[in-house]
């Protein structure tokens, strides 16, 4: 059964005592509502064993990494593998989100490689797709949007795919406020999903999460999130706020 999941972005803010309050707040205002959707806190990678201890034992506020390196353990100065993700139990790991690809070069190509060691870490990859403004301008954002989802999962075997988490988010609706309409989030999704589909199966295609990401809120999540093919969100600044996640969260 496919999951509904919303996911916080929390890129490289907060201080460690700003991240840990904002967890617990977090906790303690998820454990107030009903909800079968997942939940889940992406952290600097430093502060996450510490909000792994905020939320306690069998919480169901999940945490994750915002990257691993594509190298396992070794010579690496400064990378954190995937086993040493896992080896410290963090289950989930975001991957290829757009600033990574834009600021930090990473290509499909690394991005393959990632995704791969993570699964063979045992880590639950979210990887992020989705096009630029001038490709969306150009109407070209499926023939782009194929090539990410092709070259980094279609590798995958059929078991390690249904691990996968997919995240569209348009780059043009990532922190600037502009949000891709509910049709065009469903359109993407459908077709990334009908891209599964063609290569592992339509059982395993209906059984992967796609979420929607870019400039989620409350007050638009409901009617994104509506849409069949949209599984939750990837939600960014918007996570920052615990009241505002959790709203986010009852949407799902
Ligand atoms: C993100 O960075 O993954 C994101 C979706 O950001 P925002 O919600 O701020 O657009």
């Amino acid at each position: 059964m496919r999951k509904n999941i919303v996911a916080g972005n929390w890129k490289s803010n907060k201080t460690l005592t700003q991240a840990l309050a904002l967890a617990e707040e977090v906790k303690t205002l998820a454990s107030q509502i009903t909800t079968e959707a997942e939940i889940i806190l992406g952290a600097t990678s430093l502060y996450l064993l510490p909000i792994k201890k905020v939320l306690g034992e069998g919480s169901k506020v999940k945490i994750s990494a915002q990257n691993t390196s594509a190298y396992g353990q070794g010579a690496f100065t400064g990378e954190i593998s995937a086993d040493q993700l896992a080896s410290a139990e963090i289950p989930y790991v975001i991957l290829g989100h757009s600033e990574r690809r834009t600021l930090f070069g990473e290509t499909d190509d690394i991005i393959q490689v990632k995704v791969k060691q993570a699964l063979n870490a045992g880590l639950l990859p979210i990887f992020c797709c989705g096009e630029p403004f001038e490709i969306r301008q150009a109407g070209t954002q499926n023939d782009l949007v194929k090539i990410q989802v092709e070259t980094a999962l279609f590798g995958l075997s059929d078991e390690e795919m249904r691990k996968v988490v997919i995240a569209y988010e348009p780059v043009w609706a990532i922190g600037t406020g502009l949000t891709a309409s509910a049709q065009q989030a469903q359109d993407m999704h459908a077709f990334i999903r009908s891209l599964i589909a063609i290569k592992f199966g339509k059982e395993t295609a209906h059984e992967i999460s796609i979420l929607y990401g870019g400039s989620v809120k409350s007050s638009n999540a409901a009617e994104i999130f509506g849409m069949p093919d949209v599984d939750g969100g990837l939600i960014g600044g918007a996570s920052l706020v615990a009241d505002e996640f959790i709203n986010i969260v009852k949407c799902a």
